[in-house]
């Protein structure tokens, strides 16, 4: 494992509970960062809190990020108990059913783009003047693969993915003035409990359309997202990373 420099560094991981944001939050304290778990879900949140414990017992908070006030209110929490935010890992989503476009169901619809769009948007839009006015931040939005394919299907997925990627590049430029960067990656699959929301023939398409032939590993994603958010990267801003197994070479 490269050593990436965290020391003295406060993140916030959104849906940090388990998955790609439970190990994203095992990476950065294995930097040497200090890590706020922030998720809806308590049970997972403890579970998650005593995995980390044995390395650095992360604060968790109890956030839906599709509710500004939730949003703002476990802002304010972090920034009391630690002091600042100095990086963002927007990570909570969800993937939603698999239906036609046509066919989509129009709550699964709006839940879909709340979560996986709104919600990054209320993150960034609370803790950015924190970044600003310390003039430090760094950024990470996860977007998806979806964000850039299109993936049958899953159109609201993609779209609020789509729209991850739009937001970070004027949010990207918004901020560029600063030592702030924004920056997104789009994951190819990977096998996490959000594979209990797609329908199996879905799961086989996304695969089948990964030239490497194997899902992601999380670790991997957490490798990248290290350097991301690290002083280090200090110019590349407003940028999309991809981690697609080549599917993607755009
Ligand atoms: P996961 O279902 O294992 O974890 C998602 C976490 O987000 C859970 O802990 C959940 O409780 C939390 N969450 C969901 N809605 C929330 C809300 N409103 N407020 C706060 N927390 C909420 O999924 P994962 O695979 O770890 O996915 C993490 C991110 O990666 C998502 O944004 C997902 O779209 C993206 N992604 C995943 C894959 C994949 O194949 N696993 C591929 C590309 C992108």
């Amino acid at each position: 494992m490269n050593h990436i420099d965290l020391d003295h560094r406060h993140a916030v991981v959104t849906g940090g509970a388990r998955g790609i944001g439970l190990a994203i939050a095992n990476r950065l304290i294995a930097s040497g960062a200090s890590v706020s778990l922030w998720d809806r879900d308590a049970e997972l949140l403890k579970a998650a809190q005593n995995q980390l414990r044995e390395k650095s017992s992360p604060s968790i908070e109890i956030v839906d990020v599709s509710d500004a006030d939730s949003v703002n209110a476990a802002t304010e929490a972090t920034v009391t108990k630690h002091g600042t935010i100095d990086i963002l890992v927007a990570n909570a989503g969800i993937a939603g059913p698999n239906h036609k476009t046509w066919e989509y169901p129009v709550d699964a619809w709006k839940q879909i783009i709340d979560i996986n769009l709104t919600g990054i948007f209320l993150c960034c839009r609370a803790i950015v003047p924190h970044m600003l006015r310390q003039d430090y931040g760094r950024i990470v939005n996860v977007a998806s693969i979806a964000g850039k394919e299109g993936n049958p299907n899953a159109s609201a997925y993609s779209a609020s993915k789509a729209g991850v990627i739009a937001l970070t590049k004027s949010l990207g430029k918004e901020t560029a003035h600063k030592d702030i960067s924004v920056n997104c990656i789009t994951p190819a699959a990977a096998r996490t409990r959000i594979f209990d929301q797609m329908a199996k023939e879905h799961i086989d398409f996304m695969l089948s359309r990964i030239p490497r032939g194997r899902f992601l590993e999380v670790d991997e994603v957490a490798a990248m997202v290290a350097w991301l958010v690290s002083e280090e990267n200090s110019f590349t801003t407003g940028a999309v990373f991809d981690l697609s197994g080549g599917r993607a070479t755009y």
